[in-house]
């Protein structure tokens, strides 16, 4: 897993240009879905729950660069109240 994925307190930060917002990811998922197909076949997903899921590869969507993306915390937005 070459960069885990944010949380609450972090994010993803390109330090090669900087990119904050833009990312090409790669994830291998494992997931239940709730298939509804109708009468005449065409199937539907109406629930999917996420049981394992690995990121593979991360690309900076401004520079192209793999596998450089970092995660640094998440700044707190203006006015909310610090975490002790
Ligand atoms: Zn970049």
């Amino acid at each position: 897993m070459p960069v885990p994925l944010p949380d609450d307190d972090s994010r993803w930060r390109c330090p090669l240009c900087g990119n904050l917002t833009r990312f090409d990811v790669v994830r291998a998922t494992r997931a239940r879905e709730y298939v509804h197909v109708d009468l005449a076949g065409a199937a539907v997903v109406e629930e999917r729950e996420v049981l394992d899921e690995t990121v593979e590869r991360v690309t900076c969507r401004w520079c192209g660069s793999v596998d450089s993306v970092v995660v640094e915390p998440r700044p707190h937005p203006a006015g909310a109240p610090e975490e002790p």
